[in-house]
């Protein structure tokens, strides 16, 4: 358990804290003073980015220094899975981590808790009470100081203020919400099964509107029809694909709008192949109990409502003590990754605004950029603790890859690296998507544990079932 104390009316941190850090503008680079003797690391934010910045730290410096990690939820389960967690393409329990063994494993404290806000004058993270699931008091409001705080809490979906939105759809934030997805699309399988196999007058689609045909919305769409398919091996004998509807709806011109046209069109066919309906230039304007309603005035009837049409920050950034966020409750930060009002404030992920000099748009929310800044920050931290200056992030585009389930897979490789993208599709691009995950194993884990992780995954796919159906 880290150092906590509870508030309000509790005793001073045992660990003096240092002296305020500044609470205006600094320049790049700059250094918080010295940072002399076991310093407390907190990192926020156990996802693609918090996890393997926490193992680095934690296999360097878990000894001389008190590393924490905080987490809202007790076990991680890699982001970009959980579109196949909400299918039941992956069973989320085989590939799950448990926070506590893991942190307990390379020497970090593991704290479980919800950041509410920060309280930069005492230098100390707010930690939101606890409750059981009873609805009694687990822990009331702690409070966790830091010398360091390393902010990775991630993002949330963007609705963008649509009415409806947050009521009526699915948002696949995190593992509930795909576990939630699962069993309402198997249960309503299960009605169309059963209304098939009675005669019965029932229902006799599972209707599915997905808004946004980012990589999020086209990898769901066709991620259904792969299950839908497995579904009838499974004992639902009268379900199969065609009774399957599924509905892409894009505000933009063209769908996967971060991927070179020609692969775009490509995914276009691929998943109008697989039945799916594809809207392009279609804004939506709300979402109703029973249907998405779009600007031309159509209401798309459908069982199941997904949004999946951007990202923004959570509110509890809003809540930090004056640290700048952008308008989508972003933290904004500097090349460094420290957040332009405190230098011993670090921000890495999608929870930051990372603008570096010469471009002028944000480093995207992927677990790509997520992987690399906590590359950059563990460096950058190792730096502090010597007094050295700190390093700029680089931000390097190794391309973007969507996976169409078993059917296909289209991306680009190596984006800003060799002066523009190269197309690619096939098996090639299969194995490249997949050594993202990999590469997170590995970063995680470490290189003995991660190949065994990577070869028991390649075994679980031979002989487990395809589908999760419950
Ligand atoms: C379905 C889907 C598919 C995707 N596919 C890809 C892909 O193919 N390639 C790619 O590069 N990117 C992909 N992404 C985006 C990618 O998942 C994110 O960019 C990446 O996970 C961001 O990493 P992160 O560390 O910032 O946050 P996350 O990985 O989201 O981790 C945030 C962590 O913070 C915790 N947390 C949140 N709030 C609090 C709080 N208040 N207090 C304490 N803890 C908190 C969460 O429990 C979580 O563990 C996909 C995303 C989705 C949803």
């Amino acid at each position: 358990m880290p150092d906590t104390t509870p508030d309000p009316a509790q005793p001073p941190p045992t660990t003096p804290a240092a002296a305020p850090g500044p609470t205006t503008d600094t320049p790049t680079g700059t250094l918080p003073g010295p940072l002399t003797g076991r310093q407390r690391i907190v990192i926020v934010g156990g996802g693609a980015g918090g996890l393997e910045l926490a193992r680095k730290l934690g296999t360097r410096h878990g000894r001389k220094h008190d590393i924490t990690l905080v987490d809202c939820v007790r076990s991680h389960v890699w982001k970009p899975l959980l579109h196949e967690v909400a299918t039941g393409s992956l069973d989320a329990n085989l590939d799950e981590l448990s926070y506590r063994a893991h942190c307990y494993k390379w020497g970090i404290r593991y704290f479980y808790g919800m950041m509410e806000g920060v309280d930069r004058t005492r230098r100390e993270l707010l930690i939101a009470p606890l409750h059981d699931i009873d609805g009694s008091l687990l822990m009331g409001r702690h409070r966790i100081p830091y010398d360091l705080l390393v902010v990775a809490i991630g993002s949330i979906t963007n609705d963008f203020g649509t009415k409806g939105a947050r009521q009526n759809c699915v948002f696949l934030d995190d593992r509930p919400a795909a576990d939630a997805f699962r069993n309402r699309l198997l249960n309503q399988c299960m009605r169309v099964s059963r209304a098939a196999l009675t005669g019965m007058p029932g229902e006799h689609e599972v209707r599915v509107a997905i808004v946004g045909a980012g990589a999020t919305g086209v990898e769901l769409a066709a991620e259904l029809y792969s299950a839908a398919g497995a579904l009838r091996q499974y004992g639902l004998e009268h379900f199969d694909e065609s009774r399957l509807k599924v509905t892409l709806i894009e505000a933009g011109p063209r769908i996967l709008p971060a991927l070179p046209e020609k692969l775009s069109h490509a995914a276009q066919t691929e998943l109008e192949r697989l039945g799916v309906r594809v809207l392009t230039g279609t804004p939506v304007t709300e979402v109703t109990d029973t249907a998405v309603i779009t600007t031309t005035g159509e209401a798309i009837p459908a069982e199941l409502r997904l949004w999946a049409a951007g990202v923004r920050g959570s509110a509890v950034l809003e809540n930090t003590d004056g640290l700048e966020v952008n308008r989508w409750s972003q933290l904004v930060v500097r090349p460094t990754l420290q957040t332009t009002r405190d230098d011993r404030i670090f921000a890495i992920g999608d929870c930051c605004s990372c603008t570096l000099p010469g471009t002028d748009r944000a480093v995207p929310p992927r677990a790509q950029a997520a992987h690399q800044m906590a590359d950059t920050v563990y460096f950058n931290i190792r730096r502090l603790l010597r007094g050295r200056a700190l390093r700029n992030f680089v931000y390097r585009d190794h391309g973007s890859l969507v996976s169409l389930s078993r059917f296909s897979t289209v991306g680009s490789l190596m984006g800003n690296l060799v002066g523009g993208a190269m197309a690619i599709e096939g098996r090639l691009a299969r194995l490249a998507y997949q050594s993202l995950y990999q590469m997170h194993l590995l970063a995680v884990h470490g290189k003995l544990k991660g190949v065994i992780l990577i070869l028991l995954g390649q075994v679980n796919a031979i002989i487990r079932p395809r589908i999760k159906v419950h």
